[in-house]
């Protein structure tokens, strides 16, 4: 694994060199085992002002380029990534943890959004409006500048691709910050930039204090545009520190979804469908359904579809290809726990699982079992937080309108879902479900072609589709007078 690891740059690339940070290196550890993975360098306000100086010194190169150019750049990383899936997999398994499968899908959706971007940074067309005569009114599309751009450790791979795709497709420069828990991922994809030719400057990436380097970020007026994914309470802080430099800014924040199964709904459909998506990367993921509302007529039907196939699910070391891999680390088995007990305490009952894994072979790793609680009502933590873990909290329902209040009860405002085959219920549900996303009989919503983001605590701006380039974009209007003076 080491040897893997060493083929993963472990320092800083600013201005087209790796250099080592000032801070002293900080080890990455494997969640599965606790294995130190690698010492990864660190810095602090010193780098990134260079980082931002190399972005600010390639931002008037990168945006005068041709869009095709910059495509065909982009579409050669999207082939580079593509041909090195396998080991990008198997970096991002051992850092977060996530089973084989996953690792290898989330790399090869960086590949589409590459070649998705490429293709539309070269659509990105601006609009001559009706004018008076001898004047000509027009509206130009350009690059915001320098961007800055922090990620969370749950997808480690496809949050920094769905952000650096349509950017650089867009002309902007870049700061990347990872998270701490998983940088390996992110120095892996900026090495490919680098190899695939990538000049220096256009994409920088700084690692240390979260804190030290997103003020020094947020304070810099050369930084035009913050685009940040993870939790609500970072993201709102960022906003603040935004405020001062009056920086574009996108947040892709936390979720909290709900999972409405009506009467007539397709039951083992709904039931397969909500397992797959449940426990994708261990529930650790922003869209994860994480109120599963069942209508009283069917929740009988239904619970015991999910208990009869709960118990087929496998967990362990991601690079066995489970089902389920290993949580992030202590704090997050911590977070299940206490959500837990408080429902436990406040009447909810554990039909299946309940507690983390200790003995061998996951005594030195960070498991939980796959979890069923029924019986979750509004006074529960779980209720109104997110659980980032394998845990389906089942809630009763009769009513349509109650059910949509009860989904809507809810600061968050990312993904939900709903199964039902009656047309009414679809359009109606569709439609007032509050939340940025909406699934209907489909839990896969996510995907390059599409806009993704959240309403209300879950944030604002969109990734993918073209909305995903807007972003970057600063819309300019030209007014040309040509009756000119003889
Ligand atoms: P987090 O603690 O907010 O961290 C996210 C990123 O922000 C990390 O790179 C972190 O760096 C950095 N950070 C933390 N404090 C900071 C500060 N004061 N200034 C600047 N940067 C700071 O979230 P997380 O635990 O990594 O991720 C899980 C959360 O992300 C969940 O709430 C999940 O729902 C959300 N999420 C949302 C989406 C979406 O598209 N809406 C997608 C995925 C995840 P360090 O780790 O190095 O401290």
């Amino acid at each position: 694994m080491i040897q893997k690891m060493s083929q993963v740059p472990t320092q800083l690339f600013i201005d087209g060199k790796w250099v080592d940070g000032g801070q002293e290196a900080v080890p990455v550890k494997n969640p599965a085992n606790g294995e130190t993975l690698a010492e990864v360098s660190q810095g602090a306000e010193e780098e990134t002002q260079q980082a931002i100086a190399a972005a600010k010194r390639a931002f008037p190169l990168w945006s005068k380029k041709a869009p095709s150019e910059r495509a065909q750049l982009m579409n050669k990383i999207a082939d580079m990534i593509e041909e090195e899936a396998d080991r990008l997999a198997t970096i991002m398994t051992l850092e977060q943890g996530k089973p084989l499968k996953e690792s290898r899908a989330e790399v090869l959706t960086d590949v589409e959004n590459f070649r998705w971007n490429a293709a539309e940074g070269q659509r990105i067309y601006g609009e001559i409006v009706p004018a008076p005569y001898d004047h000509h009114w027009l509206v130009r599309k350009q690059a915001v500048g320098v961007v800055a751009a922090i990620t969370p450790w749950n997808f480690p791979s496809n949050m920094i691709a769905r952000k650096i795709a349509p950017a650089l497709a867009a002309g902007c420069t870049l700061v990347m910050k990872p998270s701490k828990e998983t940088p390996l991922s992110a120095l892996a994809l900026v090495d490919i930039f680098d190899r695939a030719g990538m000049p220096e400057g256009v994409v920088n990436i700084v690692l240390g204090s979260s804190k030290v380097i997103g003020k020094v970020l947020t304070d810099s007026d050369d930084v035009r545009k913050l685009t940040f994914t993870g939790s609500t309470k970072t993201g709102q802080l960022l906003y603040e520190q935004c405020a001062a430099t009056l920086k574009h800014i996108s947040l892709e924040l936390g979720g909290h979804a709900p999972f409405i199964v009506f009467e007539d709904a397709d039951i083992p459909s709904a039931a397969e469908n909500l397992l797959a998506a449940k426990f994708r990367n261990n529930g650790q993921v922003c869209t994860a359904p994480n109120r599963i509302f069942l209508h009283k007529t069917i929740k009988e039907e239904f619970t015991q579809v999910l208990l009869d196939k709960i118990s087929s699910i496998t967990v362990g070391n991601g690079l066995d290809d489970p089902d389920i891999g290993p949580v992030i680390n202590e704090d997050g088995l911590k977070k299940i726990e206490e959500q837990l007990e408080d429902a436990s305490n406040k009447g909810a009952r554990v039909l299946y699982g309940g507690s983390r894994l200790t003995k061998r072979p996951y005594a030195d790793g960070t498991f939980f079992e796959p979890t069923i609680l029924d019986g979750v009502t509004n006074d529960m933590q779980i209720y109104y937080e997110e659980t980032f873990g394998p845990v389906i909290p089942l809630i009763e329902f009769t009513d349509v309108d109650e059910v949509i209040a009860a989904a809507n009860d809810t600061e968050f405002g990312l993904a939900s879902y709903f199964f039902s085959q009656d047309l009414q219920t679809i359009s109606k549900v569709a439609r007032e479900l509050d939340y940025g996303m909406v699934g209907v009989n489909e839990m896969a919503i996510s995907n390059p072609a599409v806009p993704f983001g959240g309403v209300k605590h879950s944030g604002f701006g969109r990734e993918n589709g073209k909305y995903g380039v807007e972003e970057y974009i600063d819309v300019k209007f030209i007014d040309i007078n040509t009756q000119l003076e003889k």
